[in-house]
């Protein structure tokens, strides 16, 4: 290939999404197994984004409402902001890849916790600019230390809250102690995944800092509560002016038809939300009192995961938890190499994780 690719998007390194059930069946030669590895909701969709859904579909030959008109009404009714404030993505990751292009050049830096969510990685080196990634602290982020790191190339700072891998939070008190402690060149970004399943009130609130300074764009995402991973609708919230830049580098036809729909009607659907969150508390109680009985170490957590010390290399354990037909997560990406991570899943498929890893734990 005679193509003069950047260096610095050869230096990325790929995003590995936690593989879809039926491959891994494959793979493995087993049937009827439980995934609890990419932090889905074990529910499945919500019934009203199925029903609204099904009526969009005769309307599949139009092209998407660019605007998203519908969705950001109803998302700013619902959030107290204007519509103006809101840019909706192809999932939240598409605002992370926004932000990056509108704010990055070569050379600049982002503030990236680690471990966190990858894709905060992926999106600065792809503009050219350069991760300073700071390590947890007590498995929390360490504000401190990102506010010593602040340099005057400092661009982004993101900061994922609860955190994915940990479910550790920022509290409201620390994160405006660092807000009033940044130049006002810095942004913001609140990554929200999680936040609905939160349960300590001390935790930060990204929306309460909107139009503030410094900036803070809020991302939040339709994958989690209201399981639509798979039709990807997120979106972020900020000051007009900033959502106004991303609207000009955003592909007009970002969210399609289907999902906006869905994402709309999900909204009204309080019953599932409800039901969502008494289902993965409830689920995290049981879990955790479970595993305390067999004496692992887990962390406490703000979201629908959490993560387990198994005490043993987590790559042997992720497979021999899959021979069992049980798909989890090894943290050893994550520089967590004994620990792996579960979601939350129904309560028979969390009885069903028990029963794996009492004959996992017998084996090693
Ligand atoms: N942020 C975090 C912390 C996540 O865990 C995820 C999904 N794994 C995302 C963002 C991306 O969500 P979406 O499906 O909206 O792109």
């Amino acid at each position: 290939m005679k193509l003069k690719i950047p260096d610095y998007v050869l230096d990325i390194d790929p995003y590995v999404p936690g593989k879809p059930i039926e491959e891994l069946e494959r793979e493995y030669g087993i049937g009827d197994s439980i995934k609890l590895a990419s932090n889905e909701n074990p529910l499945g969709p919500s019934p009203k984004a199925v029903e609204a859904i099904g009526r969009q579909i005769a309307g599949l030959h139009r092209y998407p409402d660019g605007a998203g008109h519908v969705l950001l009404n109803k998302l700013a009714a619902k959030l107290d902001v204007s519509p103006e404030q809101i840019v909706m993505g192809n999932g939240s990751d598409d605002i992370l890849g926004l932000l990056s292009r509108a704010l990055l050049q070569p050379g600049d830096e982002a503030i990236i916790p680690v471990p966190s969510f990858l894709m905060y990685r992926i999106v600065t080196q792809s503009a050219g600019a350069v991760p300073v990634q700071i390590p947890l602290r007590d498995m929390g982020i360490d504000l401190e230390e990102i506010l010593r790191r602040v340099t005057p190339r400092t661009r982004l700072i993101f900061i994922c809250n609860p955190n994915n891998p940990t479910g550790t939070m920022v509290t409201q008190d620390a994160l405006k102690s660092l807000l009033e402690a940044l130049p006002p060149e810095v942004l913001v970004v609140l990554d929200e995944a999680y936040i609905e399943f939160v349960r300590d009130p001390r935790c930060a609130q990204g929306l309460s800092f909107l139009d503030g300074e410094p900036t803070v764009v809020t991302l939040r995402t339709f994958s989690k509560i209201y399981g639509l991973a798979g039709l990807r609708v997120g979106y972020g919230v900020m000051p007009k002016m900033l959502a106004q830049l991303l609207n000009r580098i955003r592909m007009p036809f970002n969210v399609n038809s289907l999902a906006q729909a869905a994402a709309v009607a999900a909204l009204d659907d309080r019953e599932f939300f409800e039901k969502t969150t008494a289902l993965v508390h409830d689920g995290l109680d049981f879990l955790f009192a479970e595993l305390e009985k067999r004496g692992l170490r887990c962390f406490p957590t703000q979201t629908n995961f959490f993560l387990i010390d198994m005490q043993h290399d987590a790559k042997v354990v992720f497979e021999r938890f899959l021979r069992q037909g049980v798909i989890v997560r090894a943290m050893n990406a994550y520089g967590f190499p004994k620990y792996i991570r579960i979601n939350v899943g129904l309560p028979e498929e969390n009885r069903r994780f028990l029963g794996a890893l009492d004959q996992v734990m017998a084996g090693l």
